[in-house]
C-alpha cells in the first residue's frame, strides 16, 4: 500500500530546489563567542562535561542552588554545536518522548510525569524571561496532522484522552494549506518552538553571568575517582572536581558500563530561503505552530523568525558500529527524499529554494526518553538517551542530575521513570540487525495502515517497541 509521499514529483523540482543549498545548520551561522580551551590545571566543587543545553542547564540552574559552588563547564567542540544547534526547535512539554510512549511504560505516573512536563515547560519559558534570553521563544501549540486515513483515528484518540482538539479536514487545512492533510490535533498549551542555537549560546552567556567557567574545545578524555575527589584529564589539563555531571548525550561516555546503553541515529533537515509574502499566503499558517505528521517515519516543520520553513525528520540513519561520524551528514539520497516530501506537501511552494541541509546524531536507548544514574561513589550523575525529543526535556534532565547528587529524595527522583535504567542494546552485528529489521517494520506499518507485524508486537510486548 502506497502512502502520501510516495507519490511522483518532478526529478528536475528536487534537483533544482536543493541546488544552491549549503551544508551546515542553518541556526549555527550567527555569530558565536569564544570561550577559551582549558590550559592549566583547575579544582572546582562542580565539572559539567558537555556545553549542549544539558550541561548548560545544569550548570545555570547548579549556580542558583547554590551560588557559591565553583562550577566549571567543559565542551570538546562548541558550546551548542551538535545537537542542540542542530534541531527542529520544538520545546515539547512531553518527558517520555510522547504520550504513547509514556503511557505504555508508566502508566501509574503518566499523570505525574505530564504535570512534570508542563511545569518544565512553563518553567523555562520564565527562565527565558526572567534571564532576558533572546532565544526566539514563541509559545505556538502543535499541530499533529493526519496525512493517511487511519492516522485520522489516532488523533481523534489522542483528543479523547484530552491531548488537544481535533481539527476536521477544512479546519486543518485552513490553519496550514497542504492538500495531503485530512484532519489535525491541535495542542496549544504542550509546545513551543525556539531557535536551538540561540537557546545554547544565551544558556552559556547566562551561565557566564552567573559566575560559570566555560572552557570550549576542551575534551575530557578520562575519568578517575580518588579518595576526595574526581579528576578529568582533557589531555592539556586536569580538572579536580568534587562531583560530576556528564551530560555529553550521543558521544561516547567516560563511563564504560553506558557504552551499550544508547546508540546513535542520524536525523536530517533542510531549510527554505525566507518565503515572500506571496509564498507565505500560499500556505496560511497564520499561527505559525510547529507541525509534524504522525506516521512512525515522521516530518517536523517550523517557520523561522524570517519565514523561512525548517523542514526535518522521516529517516533516521543508523551506521553499524554506533560511530558517530561526520562524513554521515551530507546524505545526498536523504536530502532528496525530504525534498520531494516537502513539495508533496506543499506543492504550492515549487518556486522555493532550500538554503541549508544538515543532519545530527541522536541519542536513543531502548526506551526511547532520557534514563539517568550515578557512578563513582554517587559523585557522578549522568543522563542519556532523549531520541530526538531532548530540548524541552534536557532542563528537567538536568534538575534530576543535580537532585541525584545533592542526594535526599525529591518527587523528581522518585519517579520510577528517573529510577528505571532500559535494557542496553546487543553488541554488533546483532545491534545492526534488530534496527534495521524494526526500522523496516515501521516503514511496513506506515504502509500497511499502521498494522504492527508480528516483529514489532514483540518489541512491543518486551517493552522495547518505538511508537512516535
Ligand atoms: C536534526 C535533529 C533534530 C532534532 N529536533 C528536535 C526537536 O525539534 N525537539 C526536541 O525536543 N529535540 C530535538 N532533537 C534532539 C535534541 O536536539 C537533543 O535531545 C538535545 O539537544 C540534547 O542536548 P544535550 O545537551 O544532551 O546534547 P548535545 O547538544 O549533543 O550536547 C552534548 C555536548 O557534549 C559534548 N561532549 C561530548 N563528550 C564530551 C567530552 N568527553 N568532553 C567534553 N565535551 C563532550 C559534545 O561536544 C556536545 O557539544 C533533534 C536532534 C537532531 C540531531
Amino acid at each position: 500500500m502506497e502512502t502520501v509521499f510516495d507519490g511522483p514529483v518532478d526529478p528536475a523540482l528536487i534537483e533544482r530546489s536543493l541546488a544552491a543549498s549549503a551544508f551546515g545548520s542553518m541556526w549555527l551561522d550567527i555569530p558565536r563567542p569564544d570561550h577559551p580551551p582549558l590550559t592549566e590545571p583547575i579544582t572546582c566543587d562542580l565539572l559539567v562535561i558537555g556545553g549542549g543545553y544539558t550541561g548548560l542547564w545544569t550548570a545555570l540552574h547548579a549556580t542558583e542552588r547554590n551560588p557559591d559552588r565553583r562550577i566549571v563547564l567543559i565542551e570538546a567542540n562548541r558550546i551548542g554545536w551538535a545537537a542542540s544547534g542542530r534541531n527542529g526547535g520544538f520545546v515539547d512539554a512531553s518527558l517520555t518522548h510522547g504520550a504513547e510512549n509514556g503511557k505504555t511504560r508508566w502508566p501509574n505516573e503518566i499523570e505525574t510525569l505530564d504535570k512534570m512536563g508542563v511545569e518544565n515547560l512553563d518553567g523555562m519559558q520564565s527562565d527565558i524571561l526572567r534571564l532576558g534570553l533572546d532565544a526566539e521563544w514563541q509559545r505556538t501549540g502543535m499541530l499533529s496532522v493526519a496525512t493517511e486515513p487511519h492516522q485520522v483515528d489516532w488523533l481523534r484518540d489522542a483528543a479523547d484522552g484530552g491531548e488537544g482538539r481535533l481539527l476536521d479536514t477544512e479546519q486543518a487545512r485552513a490553519e496550514v494549506n497542504s492538500p495531503t492533510y485530512l484532519a489535525a490535533l491541535y495542542s496549544p498549551d504542550t509546545c513551543a518552538i525556539v531557535h536551538p542555537a540561540k537557546l545554547a549560546l544565551e544558556l552559556a552567556r547566562a551561565c557566564a553571568d552567573a559566575g560559570v567557567h566555560i572552557y570550549e574545545r576542551t575534551n575530557a578524555t578520562r575519568l578517575d575517582s580518588g579518595r576526595l575527589a574526581l579528576r578529568v584529564d582533557t589531555g592539556a589539563a586536569t580538572v579536580t572536581a568534587r562531583q560530576a555531571v556528564l551530560a555529553s548525550n550521543v558521544y561516547p561516555s567516560l563511563l564504560r558500563r553506558n557504552r551499550l546503553r544508547t546508540v546513535p541515529f542520524y536525523n536530517d533537515a533542510l531549510t527554505t530561503e525566507p518565503l515572500t509574502v506571496a509564498q507565505l499566503t500560499r500556505i496560511g499558517w497564520r499561527g505559525r505552530q510547529g507541525v509534524g505528521d504522525c506516521a512512525n517515519q515522521f516530518h517536523y516543520y517550523r517557520l523561522t523568525m524570517d519565514n523561512r520553513i525548517v523542514w526535518g525528520g522521516y529517516d533516521a540513519v543508523y551506521h553499524f558500529g554506533r560511530k558517530v561520524d561526520a562524513a554521515y551528514e551530507d546524505r545526498a539520497a536523504t536530502y532528496r527524499r525530504l525534498a520531494a516530501h516537502f513539495f508533496i506537501t506543499f506543492p504550492q511552494l515549487d518556486d522555493v529554494r532550500f538554503s541549508h541541509r544538515w543532519a545530527g546524531a541522536i541519542d536513543t536507548n531502548t526506551r526511547f526518553c532520557a534514563h539517568w544514574g550515578l557512578a563513582r561513589d554517587d559523585r557522578v550523575a549522568y543522563v542519556n538517551g532523549f531520541t530526538g525529543l531532548g530540548v524541552g526535556a534536557a532542563r528537567f534532565a538536568a534538575d534530576v542530575c543535580l537532585d541525584l547528587l545533592e542526594g535526599s529524595p525529591t518527587p523528581r527522583t522518585e519517579l520510577q521513570m528517573v529510577r528505571e535504567r532500559p535494557l542496553p542494546f546487543p553488541p554488533e552485528p546483532f545491534a545492526s540487525v534488530g534496527i534495521h529489521a524494526t526500522r523496516w517494520s515501521l516503514d511496513r506499518a506506515d504502509h500497511s495502515a499502521g498494522h504492527r507485524n508480528i516483529f514489532l508486537r514483540t518489541l512491543d510486548a518486551l517493552g522495547l517497541g518505538f511508537d512516535s
